[in-house]
């Protein structure tokens, strides 16, 4: 682990989750804090209208959905219902059509003698087998009559009376499109048959012995003890009409059965125009005997169940009766048993067909006894669910973008809010900075400060502001008393200058050189050393003065002092002794090196034309004596070498010691 982890691990934090030493500015902290807290709220309600709003919508839509789906289940039965109904009354009107029929032929037997042969036309003629058939259309019914009953002038009458039914049967079967044909069968095997058939032996055969058939037996006594109306499973026509149901009703004669009369309508006109109407709703529909056999079936119907077309047979006699096949049993067809021995009126959601579901109907027709199956694709439903929850979710979708945008914008507002709110803050603060820089360095001025309208903002602005003048005015005060104090300080210094100074020359007076010698006669006495004092005077000054006047005399003495300052040592001091007369006090300088200096000044003298004028100076000096010199004898000495230097003719330099008095 290296030491950047340690550090950082040791780093405390802020509430902000930022290292303390982080330098932030304070805008940047404000307006990051306030948009924070902003933008989380924002998002936290945009979150929760998305919630709820989600939680309303699906909810509201799924009991929508619910309804939508009842009401479409309660359209459904009502359509079937209705076409039940329909149905059923179009069946109504066949039974009604086969009451009338009933009730002429049983009138006829219980009363044959009120039916004359006057005026009956049909030809019978006899087949080889012994079958007996008419051969003329007179645009009744055909008759057949089985080789198996003897014919007897009972039965001849018989075949010719009958032709009495023909009237009723033509009728019945021109006016009801259903109906395809029309017939009387009795027990001994006669048939009455309309629409006419021109050779009936060779489709029913010579010997047909018709209560072998269910078209007879079934409305027998043993069958059909009530006598009443019988509607019979489909089966294939023997009289060539192909897949047929008939309906059928035994004839009486008190208690013996003379014959049964039946109407026979097919598979295909049932189909054709009972379902046609149903077929366009897109629904399947189908009739369903009481056993389960499918008696007509719409085109929906048929691709729903996939039927296979059902076969025609080959021409010629029908021995045997030919149920429609179990193919055709929806009982067969639909995995669900129960299904068809329940219902009444009843609806079944998810019933599977090919893998598919579908909701199915059951109506009752109380007058077959058969049932209304309607069909419905339950995916037209799952559709419909698809549909509105594909809508439900694009509108959230769209709901959602709009939120997050707003959400966006409203943020960005926020954003900028705080980030002016922050500068409001922090720019004065900011601003107090730069201030206090400026104040101290360079300027003492300060700016009023702006309000913010933020009490403690504009309180420290009020506060820093005041301070600030304070400052000024205390500073501009010191400023003051201490130019005050320099010049006091200068005049002080000037006049310490001028009580040492000679005014003309500008180099030390006689009392500064008096404390200046007295000074170095104590250190050469002190300390063992030696200084020399020099002494000098200009040379007939006087007439200077008295030739070129009192100014030129100043001026010969403020050169003199010149030339003499830059023949000296720093060391060495020099002062007006007085009138034309200077001295130089040597620090450290015996007698020999204060005559060479003595002379170097005396010949710059004499070199110095001033102001035109050639000057020259006399010179005397002598080195301090440390045992018991003092001012005024070394002064003395001085000017007793001056002296002679003056006797001796001028412009020269005598030293004390070559006067040849006795030192003291
Ligand atoms: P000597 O060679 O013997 O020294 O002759 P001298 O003429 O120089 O005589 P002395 O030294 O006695 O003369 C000094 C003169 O200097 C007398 C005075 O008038 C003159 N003097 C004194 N002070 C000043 C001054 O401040 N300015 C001017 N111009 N002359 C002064
Ligand atoms: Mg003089």
């Amino acid at each position: 682990r290296g030491l950047g982890d340690v550090y950082k691990r040791q780093l405390p934090k802020t509430d902000e989750g930022l290292p303390m030493n982080t330098d932030k500015k304070l805008s940047s902290l404000l307006s990051q804090i306030i948009y924070k807290y902003t933008i989380a709220s924002t998002l936290f309600i945009t979150c929760v209208v998305i919630g709820l709003f989600y939680f309303l919508n699906t909810s509201i839509t799924s009991r929508l959905l619910t309804e939508y789906e009842e009401s479409k289940l309660d359209l459904i039965i009502n359509d079937s219902t209705h076409e039940a109904n329909h149905i059923n009354q179009a069946l109504v009107n066949i039974d009604s059509q086969l009451t009338l029929l009933r009730n002429s032929q049983s009138d006829f037997f219980e009363r044959p003698q009120a039916f004359s042969s006057d005026y009956l036309d049909p030809e019978f003629t006899v087949h080889e087998s012994g079958a007996l058939f008419k051969t003329n259309d007179n645009g009744g019914s055909s008759l057949y009559y089985s080789a198996l009953t003897p014919m007897t002038t009972d039965t001849i009458e018989k075949a010719l009376k009958t032709e009495w039914f023909d009237s009723n049967l033509k009728e019945i079967t021109n006016n009801n499109s259903l109906i395809i044909q029309t017939y009387f069968n009795s027990y001994d095997s006669m048939n009455r048959l309309y629409p006419f058939i021109k050779e009936p032996v060779n489709v029913f055969g010579p010997t047909m012995n018709i209560p072998d058939y269910n078209f007879y037996y079934l409305a027998d006594s043993e069958h059909n003890p009530d006598r009443s109306t019988v509607w019979l499973e489909p089966y294939y026509d023997p009289a060539g009409q192909g897949w047929i149901v008939s309906v059928i009703s035994p004839i009486y004669n008190g208690d013996f059965l003379e014959g049964v009369a039946g109407i026979d309508l097919t598979l295909n006109q049932l189909s054709n125009q009972i379902l046609n109407n149903y077929d366009t709703k897109g629904f399947g529909a189908l009739l369903v005997s009481h056993s389960g056999h499918i008696v007509a079936y719409n085109d929906n119907a048929e691709r729903l169940l996939t039927l296979d077309p059902l076969v025609i047979l080959d021409d010629g006699p029908i021995e045997e009766v030919v149920m429609i096949p179990e193919s055709y049993n929806l009982v067969k067809l639909v995995d669900d048993l129960s299904l068809i021995s329940l219902s009444d009126r009843s609806l079944y959601n998810n019933v599977m067909l090919l893998n598919r579901p579908n909701i199915v109907t059951f109506n009752k027709l109380e007058e077959s006894g058969w049932y209304f199956v309607s069909i419905v694709d339950q995916n037209t439903f799952d559709k419909d669910r698809l549909l509105i929850e594909e809508e439900t979710k694009k509108s959230m979708i769209i709901i959602f973008f709009l939120l997050l945008f707003s959400t966006l914008i409203i943020s960005f507002f926020y954003h900028r809010k705080a980030q002016l709110f922050s500068l409001r803050i922090s720019s004065p603060i900011a601003n107090f900075a730069q201030q206090a820089k400026n104040f101290s360095i360079d300027s003492l001025d300060i700016e009023k400060p702006e309000h913010v309208n933020i009490v403690e903002i504009d309180t420290l602005g009020k506060e820093f502001y005041l301070m600030a003048n304070q400052i000024r005015k205390r500073t501009n005060q010191l400023i003051e008393s201490q130019t005050e104090n320099r010049r006091a300080d200068e005049t002080i210094k000037k006049h310490l200058k001028d009580s040492i100074t000679d005014p003309l020359t500008n180099v030390f007076n006689r009392r500064k050189f008096d404390d200046v010698l007295d000074n170095e006669i104590l250190r050469s006495t002190r300390y063992q050393s030696t200084f020399s004092l020099i002494m000098l005077d200009i040379d007939y000054f006087k007439e200077i003065n008295d030739t070129h006047g009192h100014t030129v005399g100043d001026d010969v003495l403020i050169n003199v002092a010149s030339l003499i300052n830059q023949s000296i040592r720093i060391t060495d001091i020099l002062a007006r002794w007085g009138g034309d007369e200077f001295v130089i006090l040597a620090p450290e300088t015996g007698e020999l090196e204060a005559r060479a200096l003595a002379e170097k000044i005396r010949s710059k003298i004499e070199l110095n034309t001033i102001n035109g004028i050639r000057v020259t100076s006399s010179i005397g000096l002598t080195q301090v004596n440390t045992n018991g010199d003092n001012v005024r004898n070394l002064l003395s000495k001085a000017d007793k070498a001056l002296y002679q230097a003056k006797k001796l003719g001028r412009n020269c330099v005598v030293t004390y010691n070559e006067i040849g008095e006795p030192d003291r």
